[in-house]
């Protein structure tokens, strides 16, 4: 099991190491939620989570965050000794608020500082899935646990990778793909529209070259030649009705 975690981490951190930039030492933000886990676990932060990330971390968390333990009293002491350990990061609360909302705001729209968030709250672990490139690591069966890539950052990955691709080469060539074949259609519509015109041109020719041939006493000779042979063609069906006559008027007139 304990192999099987390890290696599902080290893909994880790969993945935010190259698709994020995320570098050593890690940036761990930690809330007083996740140091209660951790106490309650008897887990070691400090020790565990650098053997498990493979790597430096530096733990850190927010005033308001400590604020807030402050504010919950004697349970969550313990907590707040350890959280007093790590460095506080400046925040833009003048006035304290949630750590959960505090946290988020150290994230920003795409996390430019590169934080880990260690966290038990889960408002804030379903909001985080909606930031790209925002490492979670939470406390479950007496384990720290780095939770794999979001929905959110597998997504934001694969549209950057198309947005590269698209823009350095490919988006050149499609466009100049797309004038080609605008330019093959217009040049399809040029071309049609130019043998329409060849077709309706020699419509009037013609019809000026028949009205000189009318004038010319020629096309009505045509016709009547045309005739002709019809009649000629009568005239030698009547002609066998003419050779059976005859030797009816002989045999008559003896
Ligand atoms: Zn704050």
């Amino acid at each position: 099991m304990k192999i099987k975690r390890q290696k599902q981490a080290k893909k994880t951190i790969s993945f935010y190491k190259y698709s994020f930039n995320l570098r050593e030492p890690f940036q761990i933000l930690i809330d007083g939620t996740f140091c209660q886990a951790a106490l309650k676990n008897k887990i070691q932060i400090k020790e565990q989570l650098p053997k498990y990330l493979m790597g430096e971390v530096q733990l850190c968390t927010t005033t308001c965050a400590m604020k807030e333990l402050e504010c919950l009293g004697k349970e969550l002491y313990g907590a707040k000794i350890i959280l007093q350990k790590y460095q506080t990061r400046r925040c833009a609360h003048t006035s304290p608020v949630p750590a959960a909302e505090c946290l988020l705001s150290m994230l920003g729209g795409q996390n430019p500082h590169h934080y880990f968030i260690a966290t038990q709250d889960r408002t804030l672990t379903t909001a985080l899935k909606n930031i790209p490139g925002v490492p979670l690591l939470y406390i479950i069966l007496n384990t720290i646990v780095l939770d794999k890539p979001s929905q959110r950052s597998l997504d934001y990955v694969q549209e950057v990778q198309m947005g590269e691709l698209v823009s350095s080469g490919q988006q050149q060539k499609i466009c100049s793909l797309k004038e080609e074949q605008g330019i093959q259609q217009k040049d399809k519509e040029r071309r049609g529209r130019k043998r329409k015109r060849k077709q309706i041109s020699p419509n009037p020719l013609s019809c000026l070259k028949k009205k000189k041939r009318k004038g010319v006493p020629t096309p009505p000779l045509r016709k009547a030649e045309g005739e002709q042979p019809a009649k000629r063609r009568r005239s030698r069906h009547k002609r066998p009705a003419h050779v059976s006559c005859p030797p009816e008027a002989s045999d008559g007139q003896p």
